[in-house]
């Protein structure tokens, strides 16, 4: 097979590979894109093939059965509805061609602008040529410039490693049954987020977690309306307790509690979701000088790694492993690439957990900002005050906006509630313009809308609340 040349050479076809992609070829380089394909993998990578999207597929599926089943047995607003059930086999045909028509359009658009693409795993062999293993033979590509976007795989644990019944996340959004028990190991976003779900649809859920709260990394006032809504819905948490092995007869998981107490919870699937690795470890990365940055690729404002004219974008950079971070930081590259001066700034970066109910934070939590050394004023308003909020029956959660002492410039915004999601564009505008409290008091908000509670947590900070 004749050799390819080329301007740009993407290795990776996730949110970050794909984006670099399109936008190089928008800009009119003459670009390569090699995607591995197979199990995890795929045109729309981990995101939109066993990530971000069918895991939100599921979610909301699993919330309409659950909504049913509630209203069955209390109509709270006069919706009669008799013996619910789901037909999951369905839910999974549903949630697979959503994922098709995403990945298919992912195609689309890479060909829209002249992105080559190449299928087959791709190992590098130095810092401007890669070799791919194609159906049809070793294929070599050079290229002036490469950008790695290998993305990352769920971590093993040792005392758990996958196979038979204990699954990663990716198992988990293949399932065609739902277990009838289910051990969750990890109670980071992706573990309750399918814990959560799995629960909805049926399964006796059990989530164990070796730190003393769930979600660790927010802060408790956040992540509280989670775990009482965990138990309303009988999922069982342990705290403090460490997944320890498989039972001999593979049935049931043995954990340890932190006082040292044994015992083993019977389970049909173990879901471990302790966390995922950057993948650096199968495409020749070895043969290239690059720095690191603990367990992730080193790489500077531009997302240039220590090699000239090798980039790297997405998870392999490090945290927050995010979609919309991949993507940003693509961008960049590909401007950068084409000749553009650009940075990549860190400080605006939603997050959002899809768990129930949601969470979203952008910027500082009141904490971090004292960490700081910020003098700051903080507010919330409860949505059981948001006239939206009780019409829907989310009365649950807050928006709290923490902004600095002297200017009120805002720097921290999170929200739990149902469907807070969608504000966390509103809160990453208002952060990327460098919104003051008056500007968000300042602003009309629509009216009856959950986006109220943000105006009136800023109204709040100032001191001028008129609806609580
Ligand atoms: P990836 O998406 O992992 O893509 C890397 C691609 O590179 C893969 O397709 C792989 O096949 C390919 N590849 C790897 N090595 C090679 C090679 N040598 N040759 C050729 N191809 C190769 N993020 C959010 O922002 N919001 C969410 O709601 C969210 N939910 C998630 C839910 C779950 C269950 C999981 C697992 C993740 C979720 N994420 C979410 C995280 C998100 O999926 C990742 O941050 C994002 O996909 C990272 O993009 P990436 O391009 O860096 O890597």
């Amino acid at each position: 097979m004749a050799d390819i040349a080329a301007k740009v050479l993407v290795v990776g076809g996730g949110p970050g590979g794909y984006v670099a992609a399109i936008r190089a070829g928008q800009l009119g380089l003459d670009t390569v894109l090699v995607e591995q394909g197979g199990r995890g993998g795929g045109l729309g990578g981990t995101c939109l093939n066993v990530g971000c999207i069918p895991s939100k597929a599921i979610i909301h599926a699993a919330q309409a059965y659950h909504h049913a089943v509630e209203q069955a047995a209390s109509a709270p607003f006069g919706l009669r509805v008799e013996h619910p059930a789901i037909d999951f086999a369905r839910t999974v045909e549903w949630k697979d061609g959503i994922v098709g028509r995403l990945t298919g359009g992912v195609g689309t658009l890479l060909k829209r602008h002249n992105v080559k693409i190449v299928q087959g795993h791709a190992e590098m062999v130095d810092g401007k040529t890669c070799k791919v293993d194609t159906d049809t033979g070793p294929q070599v590509i050079r290229a002036e410039h490469v950008v790695l976007a290998t993305g990352s795989v769920p971590a093993p644990l040792s005392t758990l490693p996958f196979g038979g019944k204990v699954i990663s996340s990716t198992e988990a959004l293949a399932l065609t049954m739902v277990p009838e028990r289910l051990v969750v190991v990890g109670a980071g976003y992706i573990g309750l987020e399918l814990g959560t779900a799995f629960a909805k649809l049926g399964a006796k859920v059990t989530i164990v977690e070796a730190e003393e709260r769930i979600l660790p990394s927010y802060d408790v006032e956040l992540t509280r309306p989670v775990a009482k809504r965990l138990r309303a819905l009988g999922v069982e948490v342990l705290l403090k307790t460490r997944a320890a092995g498989l039972a001999t007869d593979g049935n049931a998981v043995l954990v340890e509690e932190e006082g040292g107490g044994k015992h083993s919870l019977p389970a049909d699937r173990i879901l471990v979701a302790t966390g995922r690795r950057a993948r650096l470890d199968d495409c020749g990365l070895d043969r290239l000088d690059l720095s690191m940055n603990g367990r992730f690729l080193a790489v500077d404002e531009r997302c240039a790694t220590s090699m000239r004219n090798v980039w790297a974008v997405g998870d392999i950079t490090g945290e927050p492993m995010l979609a919309h971070r991949a993507m940003a930081q693509a961008v960049v590259v590909a401007e950068t690439i084409a000749g553009q001066r650009r940075v990549f700034d860190s400080a605006v970066i939603p997050a959002v957990c899809f768990t129930d109910p949601e969470i979203v934070t952008v910027g500082l939590s009141p904490e971090a900002a004292r960490q700081a050394g910020r003098e700051i004023k903080t507010a919330s308003f409860p949505f059981q005050a948001n006239g939206r909020a009780l019409t829907l029956r989310a009365e649950e959660g807050f928006v709290r906006v923490t902004a600095r002492a002297d200017n009120h410039l805002v720097l921290g915004i999170a929200a739990v509630g149902a469907g807070v999601s969608e504000l966390a564009s509103a809160f990453g505008l208002a952060l990327e313009m460098g919104a003051r409290l008056e500007d968000i008091a300042g602003t009309i908000h629509a009216h009856p809308t959950l986006g109220e509670a943000f105006h009136e947590a800023s109204l709040r900070a100032l001191g001028e609340a008129l609806h609580i």
